[in-house]
């Protein structure tokens, strides 16, 4: 199954508007596609993962070679597997990597030996907590192999021999990542940005690759003010490459997310950047409010994911997460129910339609000046005004008129209107939209 551009592109249409349904199914149908891969922070996995996004999006991949230097890190070895299996004496597969890619710890170095259970206990994973699940574990700077399995499985075992065979290798190699830009009027540019690392895992993080790669695929098809760049990388390690590599881009970077877990059922959460009061804060708050569903807003914290390096201090960068259920508070995260069962292609589609809106904000988010500040404007011979007066309270039009003339000094932004007002940001746009065609609204900085 593959989603040609124009697939993509048909049920994405401008910004923040749905004229057709599908982009939800459309987005699962990538995840489900993509859940076998076993991807990690580097190798085959997430390369064949970035060529099938490449098929979807105009993506560049980038590969850098293991050994290079990113601050205090360097890029590690690449890592592939081909198979791996735990057989008991009688000869009996009894975990076998093919069943799931969750089975092996990813990193684990070569293995083919053969050991007592009460040895081979101490490289299983397992969760007595949630017997019936395989979790998931990673070894990735510890040389280590292990195998995840169920609890239940893991008690099912009986003592004696195993045969244990990882065909894994750990050689100098690449870091893959992909990148998507997207040019606009001003080189100004907002980051988006995913994880692609996990296994089959899927609202952490394949929810957050799909739904990365549908914005994409919805910007390029319409004109935007602002320029886009998206980040398909892995977790860590890539976005520190990635801010290693690209010091110059940085200080074009006017706001950004990082996008994951947003297809499972629970409602909208963002994360505000460490500054706590840029743009893409009040963006993301001013969209959440305004949506009637229910949502949340946290503080920042240097924990979770990529935000936490592009908020390190030394780049402090507007960068926020808007999630649904963020990471570790539902019970399927890191563990094989974390499934294509689990995200839903409505979440999904909320979720892309609430990246839209507040994408939408920032590209927006201009300051104008009343060009006719002294009083108000005649309003009526403009057809700006309701003809009939003594309505009370005006409708809210007008009332998004009103407050954008008197506002706009220059000072206000569009969004601070749209708070300082109480109406939404689309209405305080269209309003300023009329008010420019009248020629009693001008962009900041035209005057002389
Ligand atoms: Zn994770």
């Amino acid at each position: 199954m593959t989603h040609s551009m124009s697939e993509l592109t048909a049920v994405l249409t401008a910004p923040g508007r749905i004229t057709r349904p599908g982009k939800g199914d459309a987005m699962h149908r990538l995840i489900v596609e993509l859940y076998p891969v076993c991807r990690s922070i580097t190798g085959d996995g997430m390369r064949a993962s970035l060529l099938r996004i490449k098929e979807c999006v105009g993506l560049t991949l980038h590969e850098v070679p293991t050994g290079t230097r990113a601050f205090d890190w360097r890029v590690p070895r690449e890592w592939n597997i081909s198979n791996a299996y735990i057989r008991n004496s009688r000869g009996e597969t009894v975990v076998d990597f093919r069943n799931s890619s969750l089975h092996v710890m990813s990193y684990s170095v070569p293995v083919h030996t053969r050991m007592p259970l009460s040895e081979l206990r101490h490289h299983l994973h397992s969760l007595p907590a949630q017997p019936d699940l395989i979790p998931y574990r990673t070894s990735y700077y510890t040389e280590d192999w292990g195998f995840c399995l169920s609890h239940a499985q893991l008690e099912s075992l009986d003592e004696g021999e195993y045969d244990v065979v990882i065909d894994s290798s750990l050689e100098p190699g690449n870091l893959t990542y992909g990148e998507v830009y997207i040019p606009g009027e001003v080189t100004d540019e907002i980051l988006i940005s995913c994880h692609c690392c996990h296994p089959a895992l899927c609202n952490d993080n394949l929810s957050g690759m799909a739904l990365t790669t549908f914005l994409a695929a919805g910007l390029a098809e319409s004109r935007r003010r602002l320029s886009y760049r998206f980040l398909f990388i892995p977790g860590a390690i890539g976005a520190i490459t990635w801010l290693a590599l690209n010091e110059e881009t940085v200080s074009r970077i006017r706001g950004g997310l990082v996008v994951a877990c947003v297809g499972d059922p629970g409602p909208m959460t963002y994360k505000k950047s460490r500054r706590g009061d840029a743009e893409i804060d009040r963006a993301a708050a001013h969209v959440l409010k305004h949506s009637g569903k229910p949502f949340s807003i946290r503080e920042f914290s240097p924990y979770g994911y990529d935000e936490r390096q592009y908020c390190s201090p030394g780049f402090n960068l507007p960068v926020g997460s808007l999630t649904r259920t963020p990471h570790g508070e539902f019970a399927q995260y890191h563990t094989s129910a974390d499934n294509p069962d689990f995200v839903r292609s409505e979440p999904l589609e909320e979720s892309l339609a609430t990246y839209m809106e507040v994408l939408d904000v920032l590209d927006k988010n201009e300051t104008y000046v009343n060009t006719n500040p002294h009083c108000e404007p005649e309003l009526g011979r403009r057809g700006l005004y309701a003809g009939t007066g003594g309505q009370s309270p005006p409708a809210e039009e007008q009332m998004a008129i009103l407050w954008v003339l008197n506002l706009s000094d220059g000072t206000y932004s569009l969004l601070d209107i749209a708070d300082r007002s109480g109406l939404p940001f689309t209405m305080i746009s269209s309003a300023a939209g009329r008010l420019r065609e009248h020629g009693l609204l001008e962009k900041r900085g035209v005057r002389p």
